[in-house]
């Protein structure tokens, strides 16, 4: 498969540069293939990118919302000519299917035609006045600023985070995640090009290095952050020292609660399977809790486990394939202790699906599509994220239960309710303690990039998507102007 081989350097002040140390980067679908390199910066990679993007800065804020949108969405042009090739890349680093990655890579240049396209909210400003004069609310960009990307979706989720950034006026350090750099930094590599050198910097590298010091460096006013509850709690406390606004896009253990009046069948079982099982489970906002009411219960069960039987796991490349690998070792081990963990625990353990025509299951970090049962609300399958292709199912009695299982978690980022009656469970929508609820829907997509998107408890701090994400990317100022005093 591999005639191929990419490439993540360091791109500073509009220029490419490759790091002294470089580290490879592996097909996570087939172990033995090394499908590009990136480099691994230092801190004082991180120091010139800061001073170039100060630099930068003051230009970059003169030039009109209107132009620095038009600047901003132009890569789309590179990205539409090139989005085979680049969907092959994502699919080789990160895992997904092919359709998948093409899916990531069409929506994020749905997020920078969006942003591009607020240019008169950049502008806005709202002008106060009563007896007491004149309070004139405005907003200006925060300046040097720094995005911290996950793995699982790097492209889709960097430019949410980097394009209101950069509409909004600020100059950008990005560092993509050591577990699929390549695409992304190709992307940005060439958006940096229709911008003003040190407007867009990336420097791939470690977290604990370039990472870290994207969180303290006292030059960098703001974080914006999206992965794990874990490294989002450190990066909270690295980010005290200095004060930093930062924004944060954490886990999610999502439930779906299905109703007595839900209708239950193929189209409901098949819903759940997408919300579920995406992308090999591997998404935020992913169905991770499925809570059906008792009445309910054996038909959902059956008709679930139908429609899980027909997956077949294999290559992303690979065209029979409906679920490809997980992403990387840590994941890969995690889920398996959660599905060990839960076996012995004496819960019912139903691996299901197929293998692609083909598949060596141990070439990659594959894992067959599991559904967990008789499990109560307190195993580790249902408390923790376990971001990978396994889901509990459990039952309940009442629409109070349903309400507090669903809120027992430290977790807040997205739920759904299913049923006939949209009055009823819009009901059940507002006691519900998430960020995004959905109704009759949770899978990829549900929520658009003009839907305002983000964690109650500690799956987060602050909004992504829509104007809120750009408000984040600015500082609020009053200018007051007082006649009575
Ligand atoms: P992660 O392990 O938290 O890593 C995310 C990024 O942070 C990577 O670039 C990582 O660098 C970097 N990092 C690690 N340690 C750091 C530190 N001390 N300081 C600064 N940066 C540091 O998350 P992940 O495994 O990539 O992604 C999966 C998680 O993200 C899941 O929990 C998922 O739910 C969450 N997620 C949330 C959303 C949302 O919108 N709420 C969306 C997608 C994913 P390395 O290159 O070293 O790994
Ligand atoms: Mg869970």
């Amino acid at each position: 498969m591999m005639e191929e081989f990419w490439s993540a350097p360091l791109w500073i002040d509009g220029k490419s540069h490759d790091a002294e140390q470089k580290t490879l980067i592996y097909d996570p679908g087939n172990h033995n293939s090394a499908v590009g390199e990136m480099s691994m910066g230092t801190t004082a990679d991180v120091d010139r990118a800061v001073q170039a993007a100060e630099r930068a800065w003051t230009a970059w804020t003169l030039i009109s919302p209107q132009r620095r949108g038009e600047m901003i969405a132009q890569v789309n042009q590179y990205i539409e000519q090139n989005l085979d090739r680049l969907s092959r890349i994502l699919v080789l680093e990160n895992g997904k299917l092919l359709s998948e990655a093409k899916g990531e890579i069409l929506g994020s240049m749905q997020v920078l035609r969006y942003y591009a396209s607020l240019a008169d909210e950049v502008n806005r400003e709202k002008k106060i006045e009563d007896n007491r004069g004149t309070l004139i609310l405005t907003r200006q960009p925060v300046g040097v600023v720094s995005v911290i990307v996950p793995w699982n979706s790097p492209i889709y989720l960097g430019f949410l985070m980097l394009a209101p950034a950069l509409m909004a006026g600020n100059c950008v350090l990005v560092k993509p995640s050591t577990f699929a750099p390549l695409a992304l930094t190709e992307i940005l590599a060439e958006m940096s090009k229709c911008l003003p050198d040190g407007v867009l910097n990336v420097i791939p590298g470690s977290g604990s290095t370039i990472g870290n010091a994207l969180v303290t460096h006292p030059a960098i006013r703001k974080v914006s952050f999206t992965g794990s509850t874990e490294v989002g709690r450190t990066i909270l406390k690295d980010a005290a020292g200095t004060v930093k606004n930062v924004t944060m896009e954490l886990g999610g253990n999502d439930a779906a609660i299905i109703l007595e009046s839900a209708d239950v069948d193929e189209h409901l079982a098949n819903e759940l399977l997408q919300g579920a099982f995406c992308t090999a489970g591997q998404i935020c906002y992913g169905v991770k809790r499925i809570y059906v009411h008792r009445s309910r219960y054996n038909a959902f069960l059956d008709a679930f486990m139908s429609a899980v039987g027909k997956m077949r796991v294999g290559h992303g490349l690979l065209e029979g394939a409906s679920m490809g690998p997980v992403n990387n070792k840590q994941q890969f081990d995690f889920v398996n202790g959660l599905i060990a963990e839960s076996r012995s625990s004496g819960a019912r353990v139903e691996v299901l699906g197929n293998w692609v025509e083909g598949t060596d299951p141990n070439a990659g970090y594959y894992i067959l599509p599991t559904v967990v049962h008789g499990v109560g609300q307190e195993a580790a399958i249902v408390q923790q994220e376990q971001f990978g292709p396994v889901i509990p199912l459990l039952s309940f009695s009442t629409e109070e239960e349903a309400i507090a299982l669903a809120n027992d978690s430290d977790f807040g980022l997205g739920n759904s309710v299913w049923s006939k009656d949209v009055g009823h469970a819009l009901h059940v929508a507002r006691k519900l303690q998430s960020g995004s609820v959905f109704i009759n829907l949770h899978r990829l997509g549900a929520s658009g990039v003009d839907m305002p998107f983000g964690g109650f408890k500690q799956s987060g701090t602050g909004r992504g998507h829509g104007i809120e994400a750009l408000h984040e990317q600015m500082e609020l100022q009053s200018i007051i102007h007082r006649t009575d005093m």
